[in-house]
């Protein structure tokens, strides 16, 4: 097997210097064990924080997969099936079945098995369940996602159209605001190019915001909770601003507007409702199946590429959810 290891934990922004590639040689199966063969990768934000938290030098790197069964001694697991395993950057492991998730029975044979690591697996699940049980969307709200021609985003600003709301959503370039667009979000925004983030959230909605699903933090959040409408909603979900800071940075504070527009800010992580995947995920594959859930993949072929392809993630080369095929 080939593994990637985090060689050097990461100082600012991660290099490829900081990873390695290794060859591992697996034993044989034993009894109730499989061999997987990775056929997705995933790269996410998350690796960033993660890394430093539940990582050691010469750990391979965390990370899911969408992976091919190849050989089987568990019964229970047929050869050629196709299950997501959170076993990290590797071409191939043995598992003993434990914490492998078969794709939905439903999942029709002609889109693309990736999906179960974007729109329809933990990205998505974090749109559905943030949209739902943090910000409590309802019908009219006007709703402000960052980060959103991402994976989590673009499903975000989809999911609250089709719940009945206005969208609003920011993003790095031009060409992915006019994806957002083409999408369905009533207004979006390159927060890069615009004059002043302040402005463009007033234009986009004069009447400010009922929620705002933040995966970015930092500055953007500190100017967005201005414009937050009274008893306001806002989802911290993410913080990929701050992720590669060696300096965390400093204010300005947000306790004022929280005060006396009495939001309601709740961090969150997707894991608090693993209990309820199967039903998000059945829901998200309908309307990607019905068409009303549009989804894009920024796929970086070759395993070897899976450091850069983090990194490009990182730097908000990726439109949609960012994909190593192997
Ligand atoms: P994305 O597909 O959105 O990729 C990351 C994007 O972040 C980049 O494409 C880039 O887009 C944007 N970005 C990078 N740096 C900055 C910055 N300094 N300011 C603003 N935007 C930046 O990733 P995901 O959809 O997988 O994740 C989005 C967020 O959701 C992350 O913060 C992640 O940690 C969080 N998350 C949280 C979960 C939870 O359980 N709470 C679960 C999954 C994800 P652009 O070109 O627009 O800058």
């Amino acid at each position: 097997s080939k593994v990637w290891v985090l060689k050097k934990h990461f100082e600012g922004f991660p290099k490829t210097s900081d990873f390695e590639l290794k060859k591992i040689e697996l034993p044989n199966l034993k009894d109730g064990e499989l061999l997987l063969e990775s056929v997705f990768l995933s790269v996410d934000p998350y690796m960033r924080p993660y890394s430093r938290k539940d990582m050691k030098e010469g750990d391979i790197m965390i990370g899911t997969q969408v992976a091919r069964i190849v050989e089987s001694k568990n019964p229970a697991f047929t050869v050629g099936t196709f299950v997501v395993a959170g076993s990290g950057w590797r071409t191939h492991f043995i598992s003993d079945g434990k914490g492998l998730q078969l794709l939905p029975s439903s999942w029709p044979e002609s889109l693309p098995k990736s999906l179960a690591l974007g729109t329809v697996g933990m990205p998505g699940l974090t749109a559905y369940f943030g949209l739902l049980e943090v910000c409590k969307v309802k019908i009219g709200d006007t709703v402000l996602v960052n980060a959103a021609a991402g994976a989590v985003g673009s499903v975000v600003g989809q999911l609250a159209k089709i719940g009945g709301c206005k969208v609003v959503g920011s993003a790095g370039s031009d060409d992915k605001v006019a994806y957002l667009k083409k999408i369905g979000f009533d207004e979006a925004f390159n927060y890069k190019t615009v004059k002043s983030l302040d402005e463009a959230l007033r234009k986009a909605s004069p009447d400010g915001y009922d929620c705002f699903f933040d995966n970015v933090g930092g500055e953007f959040t500190s100017i967005a909770i201005n414009q937050m409408k009274k008893y306001g909603r806002i989802a911290i979900c993410g913080g990929i601003s701050q992720y590669n800071d060696t300096v965390p940075q400093k204010g300005p504070y947000v306790q004022i507007p929280m005060l006396f527009k009495e939001l309601l800010m709740e961090g969150f992580i997707v894991t608090r409702w693993n209990n309820r995947w199967e039903e998000g995920q059945k829901a998200l594959l309908k309307w990607v199946v019905e068409g009303k859930l549009k989804y894009h993949e920024h796929v970086t072929e070759g395993f070897e590429n899976m450091p850069m392809a983090f990194i490009g993630m990182l730097k908000g080369e990726n439109l949609g959810k960012a994909i190593v095929k192997v």
